[in-house]
């Protein structure tokens, strides 16, 4: 009877925890956390996941729905092997729209709607990222609505404490290795959360969003060989 209590009791907190969407990650003591996430769902980021899974990190990939089984982006079979493999699938809007110009009807059915469709896949993201970094109040109505509990923009470094406003260090083609460990050191001397951002990877390297996979083995390596923790958005959003 005891023990069926103690059951109650946690199922009773867990889901206390999860109607909490949108509400400040207050008591959340601030410590160092790395996260690793991948915007847009292109199939280069998929190629480097194994990169990842050699070395047991788990990231968060931020896909755009509508997007899915495109030229130069993941096919399902694809972004359902990422999941079952452990990383996060987050939403990254139906469409990647400009939210900021939408009307709120139309940012729903961007934010709310990516949702559906994740879900017929058997897929239920509670993490966003803000296509091109932008949003507004609506957004965030939208996102509350959907039951979204995090969402990253490219913004730099704020507190965090706002789960609809978590920052994101953006890697593009001209990022360095050392650049990434520096941020990493300041976060882990300031005991703040590092969302690191990338979205193309080993692609043409004039395109300013590409980063070599050499300096993902090399995060990776840094992040194993100094016992960094790793955690995904979903994870750490919903950690007390
Ligand atoms: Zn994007």
């Amino acid at each position: 009877m005891k023990r069926i209590i103690l059951m109650l009791a946690l199922l009773f907190s867990l889901a206390m925890r999860v109607g909490e969407s949108g509400a400040p990650i207050s008591g959340t003591r601030v410590q160092f956390r790395v996260s690793i996430t991948f915007d847009d769902g292109y199939v280069s980021a998929y190629r480097a996941s194994s990169i990842l899974d050699k070395a047991g990190v788990k990231a968060t990939f931020f896909i755009i729905s509508r997007c899915v089984g495109q030229p130069n982006y993941m096919t399902r079979e694809e972004v359902m092997r990422l999941a079952a493999e452990g990383h996060e699938i987050g939403s990254h809007t139906r469409n990647h729209p400009h939210l900021r110009r939408l009307s709120l009807a139309r940012q729903e059915s961007e934010i709310g709607g990516s949702l559906k469709d994740f879900s017929e896949w058997g897929l239920r993201p509670t993490s966003f990222a803000y296509p091109f970094g932008q949003y507004n109040d609506n957004s965030f109505i939208a996102l509350k609505d959907a039951g979204f509990t995090a969402a990253r923009t490219t913004d730099a470094y704020k507190n965090n404490t706002n789960p609809y406003l978590l920052s994101g260090y953006t890697v593009n083609s001209k990022t360095k290795l050392k650049d990434i460990i520096t941020a990493i050191q300041n976060a882990q001397r300031n005991g703040k959360w590092l969302i690191i951002v990338f979205h193309r990877v080993d692609e043409r390297f004039d395109n300013p969003i590409n980063t070599k996979h050499e300096i993902i083995q090399g995060l990776v390596d840094y992040l194993v060989q100094n016992k960094v923790k790793v955690v995904t958005i979903g994870q750490r959003a919903t950690s007390k």
